[in-house]
């Protein structure tokens, strides 16, 4: 399917591993121009020359912290104007609830909530203003269903899932689009770090861990960020412009709900 984007702008953070990754490569391998960004120079350029190999696209790289000020404002620099704009950082640490203190929210908050709305309250006025755009959050399936290990990412996640449902109401007249995206269980190192920190707990491997895990999930298995990335690629597309403010989960089936 040819998801009409040949040669529109993408900023993709947090985009040199993971489900950032997939979601560059599948907009590059529509068409798109990308501005990525991550903190770590090395895996950044390294991926960055590989899509320009891959896929023919302009690749611009941007090694900052998206979560800080500072970061953002050179990413914004660098990436001018964006028709596409995906959102993503690295998620929380597990914990116990009682154990979290204001200072870890507020980390928890920049990071997963404050970081993509601000980045929409800077491009997304020019999207409007040319009358077409598209953003994609990544944010968790913690939001569907809350993850007690993971409650930082409960607390923040939802907050942005809040802003989103009201502001994208509030902005889909001019042709701009915003929507998330709910990773379930995939295949990445954050699902390493989090089979680890279960493993421990557990007193198990890590092999268990996974198998446990798996073994959870209607489908059998972890997701792939090609898939992520294909869904993602779907929602920035030319076909999802009727699709406004909602909550995609791509989970294999592991949140048992009916809606
Ligand atoms: P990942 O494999 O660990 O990749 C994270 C990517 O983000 C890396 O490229 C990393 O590069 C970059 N990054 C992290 N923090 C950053 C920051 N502050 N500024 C700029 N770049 C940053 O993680 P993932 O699995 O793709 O997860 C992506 C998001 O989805 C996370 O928020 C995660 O919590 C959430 N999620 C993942 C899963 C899953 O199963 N994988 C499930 C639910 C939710 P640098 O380290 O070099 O910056």
């Amino acid at each position: 399917m040819d998801l009409g984007i040949r040669g529109k702008r993408a900023l993709v953070c947090a985009s040199s591993k993971g489900l950032g990754r997939g979601c560059a490569e599948a907009l590059a391998e529509a068409g798109c121009t990308l501005v990525m960004n991550a903190r770590g120079a090395e895996a950044l350029e390294a991926t960055a020359a590989a899509i320009r190999e891959r896929y023919g696209v302009e690749v611009i790289a941007v090694a900052a912290d998206i979560t800080t000020e500072e970061g953002r404002a050179r990413v914004l620099e660098a990436a001018g104007e964006v028709d596409i704009l995906v959102t993503n950082a690295g998620g929380p640490p597990p914990g116990t609830w009682t154990d979290w203190a204001r200072e870890d929210f507020i980390k928890a908050l920049d990071g997963n909530m404050l970081t993509p709305i601000a980045l929409m309250q800077a491009l997304v006025p020019g999207m409007m203003a040319r009358g077409w755009g598209r953003v994609v959050n990544i944010t968790s399936q913690a939001v569907k269903a809350p993850i007690g290990v993971l409650g930082l990412s409960n607390s923040a996640r939802t907050g942005l899932t809040g802003f989103v449902a009201g502001t994208s109401r509030q902005v889909a007249k001019t042709g701009v689009t915003i929507n998330n995206l709910l990773p379930g269980i995939h295949d990445t190192d954050r699902a390493v770090a989090l089979d680890t920190g279960a493993a421990k707990a557990a007193g198990g491997s890590l092999e268990d861990a996974r198998k446990a895990r798996e073994a959870s999930i209607p489908a059998g298995r972890y997701g792939t960020a090609a898939e992520f990335g294909a869904a993602c690629a779907f929602l920035c597309s030319q076909h999802a412009g009727f699709i406004v403010g909602q909550n995609l989960l791509l989970d294999g089936g592991g949140v048992n709900t009916t809606l």
